[in-house]
């Protein structure tokens, strides 16, 4: 850690954080929580408290809702067009302020500043883009085979949905939830993470700024999750709830969501591999390990978890990846050029360290890191291990931090079945510079986006989503508003 990480906020940072609205937004008011609580977020990289807002109770969650399907059939009724300007104001909004939203980012989650630059550019391209299909949601029409009616195809909004998004992508979890939600003319209640509220309600105030008429969105803030959202999803009138997180909670939720015959969409976590061919081109499969691990501090859904390397290469490639890691910048995401801030907290730290000393006591070989950074923030070495061994809990678990972890196999089918080894299908990555092989890794690899030859395939463009148990329905794309839309048919009959 660099050393002077002393909690000591420029002007910019307290004024930023100043206006940062610290109520919930319901039926287009800034209003107070019921409960009389407060959430105190704290900065990951010192632990200070950065502010204080409010702590919404059951009452809260229950009018959040009231106001979604007051706003509902309206909004419904609005034309798509208006929508997507909307949609499009918000983005333009968001290119004016992402010096402010990524410094907030960067405040409350800890991730460098480039990065958080990176996720508003990411985050917004979901706002442009589904501003843009907002105008294409078409259904069909033509006769039925036998010639005696009309059949007509058209869809409909959902309804009102619930949007529950994670700590580690504050911005990009909720665009990439609400943008496609108001495109296909569904009103919306989100609840960020409690760890990191702020830039959602950061957000919120610049969707009303874009025109967002009242109740289309509407944001609680709360410490209990479960108390607030279990009668929300209870709730007859929701229609659907979009879920990002762990695994486990997403479980949870599917089986509350059973009880309304709830659409779901869940993006759950991931267990990725990374797997190097012996024909691979070293250098770009060293810069994609190095983006596919260590960004976000390796809290990413998609972060690659198991890099699995051929023998025969194994070692080149842990000197290298090594060499990259040992001259990282470590510190407060907001000094320059740091590449590695700190986790979101503690228990992020010991559950890194823990499963580095898991694989090490199984007989993994240490290469450098391995140890939590005394003093302010919780800070993690970024560390690689090689020679990790079957049955490490690295191998099944997700790690969350700086934790490069390689083990070596000996032909195609090894690789894949060590690949597939897992309950998580969320997304892969394939160094080869054999076309065949390519192809055939992307039918035989069990996961629900690939990287062949890359470290990031992220894009609002692209249909994000994992298969086993890292979820149900796809994040952008043509995809993503279709989870937010319901087919209906109508048949005319000709006389
Ligand atoms: P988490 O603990 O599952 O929490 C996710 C969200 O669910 C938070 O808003 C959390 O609120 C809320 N929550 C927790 N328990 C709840 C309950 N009983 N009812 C309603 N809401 C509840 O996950 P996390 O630690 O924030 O995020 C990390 C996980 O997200 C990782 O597993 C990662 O892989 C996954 N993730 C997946 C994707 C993807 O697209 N597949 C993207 C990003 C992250 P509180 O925290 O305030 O309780």
């Amino acid at each position: 850690m660099s050393e002077n990480t002393t909690v000591e906020r420029t002007a910019r940072e307290s004024a930023l954080l100043e206006s940062v609205p610290n109520q919930l937004f319901i039926a287009g008011k800034w209003v107070d929580s019921t409960s009389g609580r407060a959430i105190h977020v704290q900065d990951p990289a010192t632990g200070a408290v950065i502010k204080t807002i409010a702590d919404a109770a059951v009452e809260d969650g229950a009018a959040a809702l009231d106001a979604a399907v007051a706003a509902q059939d309206s909004w419904a009724a609005t034309a798509p067009r208006v929508r997507g300007e909307i949609l499009r104001r918000a983005f333009d909004l968001l290119q004016e302020r992402k010096n402010d939203f990524a410094l907030l980012m960067t405040l409350e989650m800890g991730k460098p500043l480039a990065e958080a630059l990176g996720e508003v550019a990411y985050g917004g391209e979901f706002l442009r883009w589904f501003s843009e299909e907002a105008v294409r949601i078409s259904g069909r029409y033509g006769s039925n085979p036998e010639g005696t009616g009309t059949m007509v195809v058209t869809q409909r909004p959902v309804g009102p949905c619930f949007l529950i998004t994670p700590w580690n992508f504050p911005l990009a979890m909720a665009t990439r939830k609400i943008a496609p939600a108001l495109a296909a003319g569904c009103t919306v209640v989100v609840k960020p993470a409690a760890l990191t509220p702020l830039t959602t309600l950061f957000f919120v105030r610049l969707l009303e700024d874009a025109g967002l008429p009242a109740g289309v969105v509407n944001v609680i803030t709360t410490s209990t999750s479960g108390a607030v959202s279990d009668p929300i999803i209870a709730d007859p009138r929701l229609r659907k709830l979009s879920f990002t997180g762990s695994t486990p909670v997403g479980q949870a939720l599917i089986r509350q969501s059973a009880e309304g015959v709830l659409r779901t969409s869940m993006e759950l976590g991931g267990n990725a591999p990374f797997v190097v061919f012996e024909d691979a081109d070293l250098d770009k499969a060293v810069d994609g390990a190095i983006i596919a691990k260590f960004r976000n501090i390796g809290q990413a859904c998609t972060a690659a978890n198991r890099f699995i390397v051929h023998e025969s290469i194994a070692e080149e490639f842990a000197r290298r990846v090594t060499e990259r890691v040992n001259v990282f910048p470590i510190g407060r995401g907001t000094e320059d050029g740091v590449v590695i801030g700190p986790l979101i907290n503690d228990k992020a730290v010991a559950k890194a360290d823990e499963l580095v000393q898991d694989a090490l006591g199984r007989g993994a070989t240490l290469l450098t890191g391995g140890n939590a950074i005394a003093g302010e923030g919780s800070f993690y070495q970024p560390t690689v291990i090689s020679g990790v061994r079957p049955g490490s809990d690295i191998l099944r678990e997700e790690i969350f931090g700086p934790v490069l972890a390689i083990t070596p196999f000996t032909d195609e089918d090894d690789a894949v079945r060590i690949a597939n080894d897992t309950e998580y299908g969320l997304v892969s990555y394939v160094f080869t510079q054999d076309l065949a092989r390519g192809h055939r890794m992307i039918d035989r690899l069990q996961t629900g986006m690939m990287g062949l030859n890359v470290g990031v395939v992220s894009n609002a463009a692209a249909p994000f989503g994992g298969v086993k148990q890292s979820g149900l329905g796809r994040e952008g794309g043509l995809e993503g508003i279709q989870e937010y839309l319901s087919t209906k048919y109508t048949l005319i009959p000709n006389s």
